[in-house]
């Protein structure tokens, strides 16, 4: 515990943390020793140290989703997986950096500023810098982290804890692990309580895990997963232990390679460490096959709409009364929210409740949402017919390339920049539809007794209107 404190200290031009709870993590420690001193049953995760997003409510520690709207939020209780987590022994370490309210793909965005990928300063990418950089200044073009959950990868990758929380709705998990070259699992919607996660789009945020190898990641997924009542959309069935085989035998897997995967925009070095990938699959016997994914080109239109319409609803509750941000002004009710909310979001987030509203008006809501609900069954489908033709994984990239320089990311437009580099991870977080529908029509019948034959009617009519 002491010497991640000690290197989250000396790491802090990363910008990775946005509170370090220093205090909560030593006292953790201590407890953690005195039971491991004492011979008592520990927890998997005792005395070791775990870093957690800041849109996860912690009871007692500022939670910001680094936005005006939430800094001097204190919550009064833990999101269900910071509680599991603290359960079995894990220490605090603190909040980490992110793109306001999760929404980006740079942790650029945020009101703490950028993070800082711990990878730029390595002594092969200093040495990159220096023969590229006209610039004496060394700490220009540094790399981004990705995003929206940089902090944590950058919080892990520095060593400052041995795994972070993420959240990931589009990617925001897997993306930033690429980037700064740790381990991003995005569980399956449903798998994990999205209780206390302060939510973007709810009906594709997942809690995600991040960490330095895979083991580790199947240990924090065995803590999280399960049922938890305070989330609907939990999975009832008890889970399995997640645990892996000390050896692995791939030869009867049969692997798919999603041909529309396959962009312009791909670089070369992330295609050909794609290519050795499956290479090293196909030595080891695997069956290494090409599948359509027709739908892909679709998704980001898809998402964006789906995306900023549950964004302007969700947004709704930072309205200057109930928490964070208030104007100072004394004006009417109607002028208070509206100047609460202008100082409180930053663009992006303006700009995607302004798009959500336009969707969401009357006379478009047919012509975008509905329109945008069916796509999304598509997209789903998709899915379901590869996994259904025989194919056990798929393999993809995260991302189009490597980590960019901040310079170059910020150049373009951000947003349209952030939506292209979601294109291999968006889609996946869209093909919840039928399994959300079903778990939350068992929760119904559990809570009213009510016969499912009904539900299962009624749903069927929501999926047939999908479906035409
Ligand atoms: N980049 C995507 C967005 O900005 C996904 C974000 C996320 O997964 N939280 O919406």
């Amino acid at each position: 515990c002491q010497r991640c404190l000690s290197l989250i200290k000396k790491t802090k031009f990363l910008n990775a943390y946005i509170t370090v709870s220093e205090e909560v993590a030593l006292k953790q420690a201590e407890e953690s020793e005195k039971r491991y001193k004492k011979g008592h049953s520990l927890g998997d995760l005792d005395g070791i140290p775990i870093a957690v997003k800041d849109n996860f409510s912690t009871s007692g520690i500022e939670t910001t989703c680094a936005s005006n709207m939430l800094k001097g939020y204190v919550p009064p209780y833990n999101a269900t997986v910071v509680q599991k987590l603290l359960d079995q022994g894990a220490l605090l370490m603190g909040k980490t950096n992110l793109d306001e309210f999760a929404m980006g793909s740079g942790s650029t965005d945020g009101i703490f500023g950028p993070v800082k990928n711990p990878w730029s300063y390595s002594k092969q990418y200093r040495e990159k810098r220096k023969q590229n950089s006209h610039s004496e200044n060394e700490d220009s073009n540094w790399l981004i982290t990705g995003g929206s959950s940089g902090g944590s990868a950058a919080a892990v990758s520095a060593f400052t804890c041995f795994a972070a929380l993420g959240s990931d709705t589009g990617g925001s998990t897997r993306n930033p692990a690429a980037h700064c070259g740790v381990v991003g699992l995005k569980p399956s919607y449903g798998l994990v309580s999205r209780h206390g996660l302060i939510p973007l789009v709810n009906s594709m945020d997942v809690p995600g895990i991040l960490t330095r190898c895979v083991d580790d990641a199947a240990t924090v997924l065995g803590v999280l997963a399960g049922h938890d009542p305070k989330d609907s959309t939990t999975i009832q069935d008890p889970v399995k232990p997640f645990t892996l085989p000390s050896l692995t035998d791939v030869s009867k897997l049969c692997i798919g390679i999603p041909k529309e995967y396959l962009t312009p925009e791909l670089s070369s070095e992330v295609q050909s460490l794609w290519s050795k990938a499956a290479n090293l699959f196909e030595s080891e016997g695997a069956k290494v096959t090409e599948v359509s994914l027709p739908h892909t080109s679709y998704s980001i239109v898809c998402y964006h709409v789906l995306c900023t319409s549950e964004v302007a609803s969700n947004m709704a509750r930072f309205d200057g009364l109930e928490y964070g941000h208030r104007c100072d002004s004394d004006v009417s009710t109607e002028a208070m929210y509206a100047a609460t909310r202008r100082e409180g979001f930053n663009d992006v987030v303006r700009g995607r409740i302004l798009s959500g509203n336009f969707f969401l008006l009357k006379e478009n809501y047919e012509n975008y949402f509905v329109k945008a609900q069916k796509v999304r069954r598509l997209i789903a489908n998709d899915f379901v017919n590869v996994f259904n033709s025989g194919v056990d994984v798929l393999l993809t990239p995260t991302t189009l390339s490597e980590a960019v320089p901040y310079t170059e990311f910020i150049k373009e437009d951000n947003r349209t920049r952030s939506a292209q580099d979601d294109i291999f991870t968006q889609a996946v977080n869209m093909a919840v539809c039928d399994q959300q529908l079903l778990t939350v029509a068992k929760w119904f019948e559990k809570q009213v007794q009510f016969p499912v034959i009904q539900l299962q009617e009624l749903m069927d009519d929501c999926l047939s209107v999908f479906e035409n």
